[in-house]
C-alpha cells in the first residue's frame, strides 16, 4: 500500500500537471488569436503533453487502488505579452514544476518509496529537457528580435511539432 503522504503529494502532482496543461492552452489561445499558429501549435502539443504526465501519476495510484483527488484547477492568466515574454514564463513556469517534482522525489526517498521514486526518475529526466527547450526556443526568438522573417521561421519549425505518447503512459491515455 502507498504511504498516505506520499499519495496525498502525487495527487496535488495531478493537479499541478492539469494546471500546466491549462496555462498552455492559453497560451495556444493567445497565439491563435495573434495569427502565429505555429507557436499555436506547440502550445497545445504541449498542453497535450501536460495532461499525459497528469495521466501517467492517476493511473499509477489507481494501479494500486487509491483514488486521485481531483482538486479545481486554477485559471490560467487570460494576458499575455509578446513570444519573447510568453517564453520567459515558460522557462518561470518549468523551473517551478522542476522544484515540485524534486520535493515529491524528496519525499519519495524520505518515506523510502522505492517504486514512486523509481516513477519519478522519468519525470525528473523529463524536465531537464522541458527547461532545456524552453531555454532554446526562448534563446531563438530574442535573436530573431524585431525580425519578423526570423519570427515566421521559428514559427514555422515550431508548427512541425508533434504528439508522442510519453513511454510511461503506456498508451492509456
Ligand atoms: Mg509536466
Amino acid at each position: 500500500m502507498l504511504n498516505q503522504r506520499v499519495a496525498a503529494a502525487i495527487s496535488r502532482q495531478i493537479n499541478a500537471e492539469f494546471a500546466s496543461a491549462y496555462l498552455y492552452l492559453a497560451m495556444a489561445g493567445h497565439f491563435e488569436n495573434e495569427d502565429l499558429q505555429g507557436f499555436a501549435k506547440w502550445m497545445r502539443v504541449q498542453a497535450q503533453e501536460e495532461a499525459a504526465h497528469a495521466i501517467i501519476l492517476f493511473n499509477y495510484l489507481t494501479d494500486r487502488d487509491l483514488l486521485p483527488e481531483l482538486a479545481p484547477l486554477e485559471a490560467p492568466p487570460t494576458e499575455f505579452g509578446n513570444p519573447q515574454e510568453v517564453f520567459k514564463q515558460v522557462k518561470e513556469h518549468e523551473r517551478k514544476v522542476t522544484e515540485s517534482i524534486n520535493e515529491l522525489a524528496d519525499l519519495a526517498l524520505e518515506e523510502k518509496d522505492h517504486a514512486t521514486r523509481a516513477l519519478l526518475d522519468w519525470f525528473v529526466t523529463e524536465q531537464v529537457e522541458e527547461q532545456a527547450v524552453a531555454h532554446t526556443i526562448h534563446s531563438r526568438i530574442k535573436l530573431a528580435s524585431g525580425d519578423a522573417a526570423g519570427l515566421l521561421v521559428l514559427d514555422q519549425e515550431l508548427g512541425a511539432r508533434t504528439f508522442v505518447m510519453p513511454p510511461p503512459l503506456n498508451g492509456r491515455l
